[in-house]
């Protein structure tokens, strides 16, 4: 019931609209005789604008759609009017873009900003090795133990005296011979006067607290020095 009213009604706007193209065909084509002298050029801008000011008693109506001159010039009019329509509404489809797009940007540059949350922030600690004697490959065991968190490390490492400038590869391992891997990092030497320091990142995130050992390798060396380490 109700499709078959839409479609008859689909059916009559067409048929309307066909009227319509016809009659302003014959008006176009000077096939009409108006009535009355033509409106002004405001009278015609309203119409085109189909304003509600104009009521349809209006003689000016009934000239405007007789007259040859006067439909065309409303046809002119109403053209303009979606021309312009059409393009307040593309104008306003690259300005909701240029929002998004300026939206996206600032939200992004806002979580770049943002500061980290807690959790993941490094703890820096220092692991001071400046007067441990260590054998090579092994530890000699009076060092203190070195105690890091189990958390994101970001550890510098005063190197044992006498050690060399260059590359080293850290290392946190579960036993002194370099077994079970638990976190590494590579880092260069600064020299802090007549000692040798480097500064990596560890995520010790994972670790479970217990006795470890931090291990140093130099890149040219390639042998490890161990010393224990307690994770807490
Ligand atoms: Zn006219």
């Amino acid at each position: 019931m109700r499709l078959s009213w839409r479609r008859s009604s689909r059916v009559e706007d067409r048929f309307e609209s066909w009227i319509t193209e016809q009659h302003q065909r014959r008006v176009l084509a000077g096939e009409t005789t108006p009535s009355g002298p033509c409106p002004d050029e405001e009278f015609l801008r309203d119409l085109a604008r189909k304003s509600k000011s104009i009521s349809l008693s209006d003689p000016r109506i009934d000239h405007t759609a007789n007259c040859r001159k006067c439909m065309s010039r409303l046809l002119e009019l109403r053209e303009r009017n979606r021309t312009r329509r059409q393009r307040l509404a593309f104008t306003a489809a690259i300005t909701a873009c240029a929002l998004i797009a300026v939206s996206v940007v600032v939200a992004r540059y806002a979580l770049e900003k943002r500061p980290s949350p807690p959790n993941t922030a490094a703890v820096a600690q220092t692991v001071n090795l400046w007067d441990s004697g260590t054998v090579r490959g092994e530890q000699l065991g009076q060092l203190e133990s070195v105690s890091l968190p189990a958390a994101l490390v970001r550890v510098t490492i005063i190197l044992p005296r006498h050690s060399a400038p260059g590359l080293y590869l850290v290392a946190i391992t579960r036993d002194q011979n370099g077994n079970g891997v638990i976190a590494e990092g590579t880092a260069s030497t600064v020299a802090n006067g007549e000692q040798q320091e480097i500064t990596t990142g560890l995520d010790l995130r994972k670790a479970a607290a217990g006795p470890y050992f931090l291990s140093t390798t130099h890149e040219q060396d390639q042998a490890a020095y161990y010393y224990p380490l307690q994770i807490r």
